[in-house]
C-alpha cells in the first residue's frame, strides 16, 4: 500500500478522516523498468552511429583523407550513420509525441485513395531498387476521418517492412476495403518471413529478429512500435500471419 497525492486507483476512507491511496506498486515499477529500458536502449542506438562518425573522422584526421577514394568512402559511411540518426530521432519524436496521446490532433475527413496515391508515389522508387513489384487495390470512395499523417505514416512503415524484408524478385500486395464498421487495411508480402518465437515480440520497442539485417536496411526498431501506438490511439487492432521463407501479412482494422 502507498500513499500518494498523484494518481487514484482507489480510494478508502480512514478511520482518522483521511483519504487513502490504495497503489498497485507492481504497476508502477513495471512502468518505471518500461522507462529505464527504454532509455538505456535509446542510448545504446545513439551511441553505435555516433561512435562510428567519429571514428571514421578520427581516422580520416590522421592521414587518411590523402587517399583520395578512401576518404570517399569513409565520408559514405558518415553519411548514411547521419541518416541512421536522424531516423532514429524523428521515430523516437514521433513514438514519444503519440504514446501521451488519448485523442489525436488535426482530424480531417479525407479519401483513403488519394492518401495511398501518395504513398505509391513515395514508396515506388524504393520498391523498383529493391526489384519487388508493388500491388495496391483500394477500394473507391473510402472516407476517412482521422490525422492524414498518421495513417500516412502507419501504412508507409507496414509496406516499407514488407519491401524491405523481401526478396529479390518479390511482391506487395495492399488491399483497403470496408466492412461493417469497420475499414481494413491488408498488407500481404511474399517475403523472408517471420519465425513463430519471434513475431509476439515484434512490436516491442528496438525489437528487430535480425538485428544486422534491420540496420543494414536502415531499419530503427521503432516502426512497428509506432504502428501499434496510431492503430491503439484509433481504437483499431492489429493481426499478424507469417511463415518463416513464405511471407508475412498485417491486417490492420480502424473503426470507420
Ligand atoms: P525495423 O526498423 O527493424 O524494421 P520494425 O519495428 O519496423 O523495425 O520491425 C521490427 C522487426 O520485425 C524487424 O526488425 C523485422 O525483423 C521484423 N519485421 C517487420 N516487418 C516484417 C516483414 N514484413 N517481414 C519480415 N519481418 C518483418
Amino acid at each position: 500500500i502507498y500513499t500518494s497525492p498523484i494518481k487514484t486507483n482507489t480510494t478508502e476512507q480512514l478511520n482518522a478522516g483521511g483519504l487513502a491511496t490504495i497503489y498497485d506498486i507492481t504497476n508502477l515499477k513495471k512502468l518505471e523498468q518500461i522507462r529505464t529500458e527504454f532509455v538505456s536502449n535509446v542510448t545504446h542506438e545513439l551511441k553505435t552511429p555516433l561512435t562510428s562518425i567519429r571514428g571514421f573522422i578520427e581516422t580520416l584526421k590522421s592521414g587518411a583523407i590523402d587517399d583520395k577514394s578512401v576518404a570517399v568512402k569513409f565520408l559514405d559511411i558518415i553519411d548514411i550513420e547521419s541518416e541512421r540518426l536522424s531516423s532514429l530521432i524523428n521515430d523516437i519524436l514521433q513514438l514519444s509525441e503519440i504514446e501521451n496521446k488519448t485523442k489525436d490532433s488535426d482530424i480531417s475527413s479525407h479519401k483513403i485513395n488519394n492518401t495511398v496515391k501518395e504513398i505509391y508515389d513515395m514508396i515506388q522508387g524504393v520498391a523498383s531498387k529493391k526489384n519487388v513489384q508493388l500491388s495496391f487495390e483500394v477500394e473507391e470512395n473510402i472516407t476517412i476521418t482521422a490525422n492524414k499523417n498518421r495513417i500516412k505514416q502507419m501504412l508507409i512503415n507496414l509496406i516499407d517492412n514488407a519491401i524491405k524484408y523481401n526478396i529479390d524478385g518479390g511482391t506487395v500486395y495492399l488491399k483497403v476495403f470496408k466492412t461493417e464498421g469497420k475499414i481494413n487495411f491488408i498488407i500481404k508480402d511474399s517475403g523472408i518471413g517471420i519465425d513463430e518465437e519471434h513475431i509476439h515480440r515484434i512490436f516491442e520497442r528496438f525489437y528487430r529478429v535480425d538485428k544486422g539485417r534491420s540496420r543494414n536496411m536502415g531499419g530503427t526498431g521503432l516502426g512497428l512500435s509506432i504502428v501499434k501506438h496510431i492503430v491503439n490511439l484509433y481504437n483499431g487492432n492489429i493481426k499478424v500471419t507469417s511463415k518463416l521463407g513464405s511471407g508475412t501479412e498485417f491486417i490492420v482494422q480502424l473503426p470507420a
